[in-house]
Parts: C-alpha cells; sequence; structure tokens
C-alpha cells in the first residue's frame, strides 16, 4: 500500500507523462493501492525549486527608514547602512520567516542566503543562525558570511570573517570589487579561500558587480580554486562586468571558470534595474554573458537576490519571475533556451550548492513541484501558481489556482491561456 500515488505527472526534460508512488517519503514505482490518490491531469512536475542567492538579512525593509527614489545601487548601500543599526535578532527573524514561507509555497527548498557580516555584534547571522536550528528540515538553508563593506575595507572585517565562521556560517563570501584598491580586492579574494580551504567549506564571493570592465576579479577566483584544488567548491555571484570586457579577455577567463569548474549565478531582478547607471544612452544591460559561459560547460544558475529592500523594492521569493526577466535580459527566448531556464532554477542550483540525494530518481526523497501549467514553456510563460509542493512524501504547500471565464457570445467559457486545452506550449 502507497501512502501517496500522484497520476498524470508530466515530468520536466523528458515530457513523458506517467504516475509515481509515494511510501515513507521517497518515491517509488506507482501501484493501484494507496492511502491518498491526486490526479495532476499532465501538470508539469520537476524537483523542489532552488534559490542559490539571495539576502534573506535585508528582506522586506524596503523604505525602511526612507524609500530609495533614484533607485540606484548607491542609494540603496547608504538606506540598508541606516537600518542596520536598528537591526535586532527578533526583527531578522520575524521578515525572514516570512519570506521563508513565501518561498516554500513557490516550490523553493532549497536556499543559499547572503548574510551581512560587517557588523561587531553579528546580529543578522545570529539571528540567521539560531532561525536554521529552529526551522528544522522544512527547509534547507545554507549561509553564506557575506562582508557588505568590504574585508580589508572594513575595520576588523578579517576577524568579523572568523567568528561567523565559529558562529556557524556554512560558504565563505566576499566583495572584491568594493575594497578600496585593486589590490585589496586580490588579498580578499584570497582571504576568503584560504578560509574556506582551513574549514572545508565552500566559496560564493559577490564578484565584479559593477559596469567597469577593468574589475578583474573572477580571474582570481579561478587561480585560487585550481591552486587549492577546490573545483566544483566555488560559486561566483553576479559577475556583470564580465558584459563590459572586450572578447578577447571575456574568452580567456571563461575558459579558466570553466577550467576551474566555477558555478556563476546571475541575478536578473535586481541587476536589470541597478546596472547600466552610470551610462548615457546606449545603456548597457549588465548581465553577465549567460550564453557563453554555457557554451564553455560552465554551470550557470538564477537567483533572485533581493525582495523588497533598500535594493529592489518588488518580488514575492518566486524564482520563475527572475527566470522571466532572464529570457528578455538574458536573449533566451530560443526555444531551447527557454527550456533551460527551468534547469537554471532546479537542477544547476543544486549542483552549486553541493545538494546530496536531488532529482525526481525512483528511490530517492519524495520532494517535488507540481504547477498549474503543463510544460517548461507555460511555466516561464504564465508564472502558474505551483498546485503542490511535496517534500520527503508530505505535502507542505498548496494552492488552488483560480479558473477563469469569459463571456463570450452570451456563453460563458473556460480560459486557461493554453494553445490547445491541457497541452503543453511547443517544446514544452
Ligand atoms: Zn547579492
Amino acid at each position: 500500500m502507497l501512502d501517496l500515488l500522484l497520476t498524470g505527472a508530466r515530468l520536466a526534460g523528458s515530457g513523458e507523462v506517467r504516475d509515481l508512488g509515494v511510501r515513507d517519503g521517497v518515491l517509488v514505482s506507482p501501484e493501484p493501492e494507496a492511502r491518498e490518490v491526486i490526479a495532476l491531469g499532465g501538470a508539469l512536475v520537476t524537483p523542489p525549486l532552488v534559490e542559490p542567492h539571495i539576502h534573506l538579512d535585508a528582506v522586506l525593509t524596503e523604505g525602511q527608514p526612507r524609500p530609495n527614489l533614484s533607485g540606484s545601487l548607491f542609494e540603496g548601500i547608504a538606506i540598508w547602512g541606516e537600518r542596520v543599526k536598528s537591526l535586532t535578532i527578533e526583527d531578522v527573524k520575524a521578515r525572514v520567516r516570512q519570506v521563508l514561507r513565501w518561498q516554500l509555497a513557490n516550490g523553493v527548498q532549497h536556499v543559499r542566503s547572503h548574510v551581512d557580516v560587517c557588523d561587531p555584534h553579528l546580529r543578522a547571522l545570529r539571528a540567521l543562525v539560531q532561525l536554521r536550528e529552529e526551522i528544522g528540515d522544512q527547509i534547507g538553508l545554507q549561509l553564506v558570511a557575506f562582508p557588505q563593506q568590504g574585508v580589508l575595507s572594513f575595520p576588523g572585517g578579517q576577524e568579523l570573517m572568523r567568528r561567523a565562521v565559529a558562529l556557524g556560517a556554512d560558504v565563505i563570501g566576499g566583495i572584491p570589487h568594493f575594497e578600496l584598491t585593486r589590490e585589496m580586492g586580490v588579498d580578499s579574494v584570497k582571504f576568503a579561500f584560504a578560509l574556506a580551504a582551513e574549514h572545508g567549506l565552500r566559496v560564493d564571493i559577490h564578484c565584479d558587480e559593477t559596469d567597469d570592465d577593468h574589475s578583474r576579479f573572477v580571474e582570481v577566483m579561478a587561480a585560487e580554486t585550481l591552486r587549492l584544488g577546490l573545483e566544483g567548491r566555488v560559486t561566483a555571484s553576479h559577475t556583470t562586468a564580465m558584459h563590459s570586457y572586450n572578447n578577447a579577455y571575456a574568452y580567456r577567463v571563461i575558459n579558466n571558470v570553466a577550467r576551474a569548474r566555477m558555478h556563476m549565478v546571475t541575478n536578473p531582478l535586481d541587476n536589470s534595474v541597478l546596472q547600466g547607471r552610470f551610462d548615457s544612452y546606449p545603456v548597457r544591460r549588465g548581465h553577465t554573458r549567460i550564453k557563453e559561459l554555457m557554451a564553455a560547460g560552465v554551470n550557470v544558475c538564477i537567483g533572485h537576490d533581493s525582495v523588497m529592500d533598500p535594493w529592489y523594492p518588488l518580488g514575492y521569493g518566486d524564482p520563475l519571475q527572475a527566470a522571466f526577466v532572464l529570457a528578455h535580459y538574458g536573449h533566451m527566448s530560443g526555444a531551447e533556451e527557454l527550456k533551460r531556464l527551468l534547469e537554471m532554477i532546479t537542477v544547476n542550483p543544486a549542483r552549486a550548492l553541493g545538494l546530496p540525494d536531488y532529482g525526481l530518481e525512483t528511490g530517492g526523497p519524495a520532494s517535488l513541484v507540481v504547477y498549474d501549467a503543463p510544460g517548461e514553456v507555460d511555466a516561464v510563460r504564465l508564472i502558474p501558481r505551483r498546485r503542490l509542493v511535496l517534500r520527503r512524501g508530505r505535502v507542505v504547500a498548496r494552492t488552488e489556482p483560480a479558473r477563469t471565464t469569459v463571456i463570450w457570445d452570451g456563453r460563458e467559457e473556460p480560459v486557461d491561456f493554453l494553445p490547445v486545452h491541457g497541452s503543453p506550449a511547443s517544446g514544452g
């Protein structure tokens, strides 16, 4: 007897429609006898969504203590500097709990959060470490020690990073392009890698998040990864300066990133509004070179970055929104490219985070997401609600999708926004 039988699941990737059995939290072959049966009717099913880059400590602070009127990165940093002074452990926890619920409702079951450690009291990190304990296995949480004001340019920055590791940070961060000089930026990358190697931790650095084509710290990351044998354990986030590099230099650095088996995270929501702010027309997009990185075999992931904070006032923690924006800003509207967008919020970040037991294999954990849409292209196009989110065989989120009708020629008819009722868009 199964605990649960899901009928008519359309699997992402193959597009195959089949039944899925669940017993003791594990995916098993379907059997006729089950305690509960849920008919999916050809709905798209993927493994859990994975959020590889968010700043949970800053979520839901938009407008506090004042709104960002220009919408720029720099006004955002100034406002955050004011807001940090009033941080308390309970304030951070209350906001993060709220957004983690939103993420779970969206199907996100693994989150990597950068946490600002440029605070002598490390209040945000203490709050997140406590919360990671309190939420248990409801959602996976990795914490990055992130020095928002720099490691070498902030008083006591190195010591704060070491204290963050002692407190329980899982990943070492950095922000080399924000250090006072090029040399300090290089040293900050070497410091982060040495600290990670010493403690057996992974690395995830905010790297070259600027339109300055002279910001070239990704090359230092690749060199340190190779020197210390950290291949597969290092992520470079944002890397927007790559957009502005000359093609010969970009070619060289992309090959070195591939050689070092680094993971890349692009953050289309924030970077589409924050980059290009110093340009007169034409205004650059300021995204990293996604297609070229992928063509070189690099694992590229999509991050959400901000949810209603001083840098980005919108969002509700749904990776599909970020994928939708990247379809446009990354010129990823080709049929095969649209399907890859879904991999960039599921299997790709699962690799970057080093998640074990990830996927929809028989014998693996029954953790999955059911969409109110039949295919991958429809998921990107419609950003539909998640009908069902399963974690280790238990339903942890459920949405009753809205049903729409129109009155046409005097008759009420259903509208589902699909080209042919119930079937996926081409390529889906
Ligand atoms: Zn970020």
